[in-house]
């Protein structure tokens, strides 16, 4: 039977033989690796996924579409929202970091990103299909207008690479907005910080971006009865990424 597109689900399927083709050459999948796939849908990505690897784990909300891949013996398929999902435990059970890979629900590809970062010790790495704005801003440097919290966060952990771009015709239906795959690969020695610390550090500086930080940083510092060295004649776009993680070290540091 012929699934029609649900919209609530972010539902847009690939349908380029070429991007797939590229897709699949950027990720380079080897036989023996642990490999997951956010958002399968009709399956696409995860045949010739499967031509390259013996196993291959999918996560996908939509139970018509699970039910479709379960029929498939070489998918162990996990019918959820892939936000409730443990990678640390799939990746115990594959005794091995994870290869995450998906052309994702752009309308959860934020909090998808945030909820692998919290579990980051679990991956390899990450090829993801997304809107090619939300790449831009994960891989944007300071000084440049896309650098804000997504940046400093995903770059205190990953090395990122906007690896190329997709235009909507490549979808069947076409989404209004452009694409991008983006390679995330985490870093192998990032500072040692609470994420959570950094994460408030961030948004409060960013949460006036065309302010001096001394108006919004400056203010929280002291309430924090923070004592630190920090440059805050500066706007937040202009604060380097290790910047933050030592401000925020320095932070961790000082708390009760
Ligand atoms: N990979 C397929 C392709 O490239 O043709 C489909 C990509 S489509 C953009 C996104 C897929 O993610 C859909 O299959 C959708 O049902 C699934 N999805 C949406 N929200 C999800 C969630 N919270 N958890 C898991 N899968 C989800």
């Amino acid at each position: 039977m012929k699934h029609i597109p649900r919209k609530r689900f972010g539902q847009h399927f690939l349908a380029d033989t070429a991007v797939l083709d590229a897709i699949v050459r950027a990720i380079d999948p080897q036989p023996g690796d642990a490999l997951v796939e956010i958002g399968p849908g009709l399956g696409a990505l995860t045949q010739p996924l499967l031509e390259r690897c013996e196993r291959l784990t999918v996560i996908e909300i939509d139970r018509d579409l699970a039910a479709r891949l379960r029929r498939n013996p070489a998918l162990e398929v996990v019918e959820a929202d892939v936000l409730t999902v443990d990678f640390r435990a799939l990746s115990e059970a594959r005794g091995r970091p994870l290869r995450v890979v998906g052309n994702l629900p752009y309308n959860i590809s934020t909090p998808i990103a945030f909820h692998l970062l919290e579990q980051v010790d679990a991956i390899a790495d990450q090829h993801f299909m997304l809107q090619k704005e939300v790449v831009e801003r994960m891989v944007a440097s300071p000084g440049h207008k896309d650098y804000g919290r997504l940046s400093v966060m995903l770059q205190w952990r990953y090395d990122i690479e906007l690896l190329f771009e997709v235009p909507p015709e490549a979808f069947e239906p076409p989404p209004k907005v452009d694409s991008a795959v983006v390679r995330m690969v985490p870093l192998p020695k990032p500072p040692a910080v609470e994420p959570a610390r950094l994460g408030e550090l961030v948004t409060v500086a960013f949460s006036q971006r065309r302010k001096l930080l001394r108006h919004t940083l400056g203010r929280w510092l002291e309430q924090q009865g923070a004592d630190a060295a920090f440059d805050l004649h500066r706007r937040a776009e202009e604060v380097p990424v290790h910047e933050y993680v030592a401000l925020a070290a320095q932070l961790d540091s000082a708390a009760p």
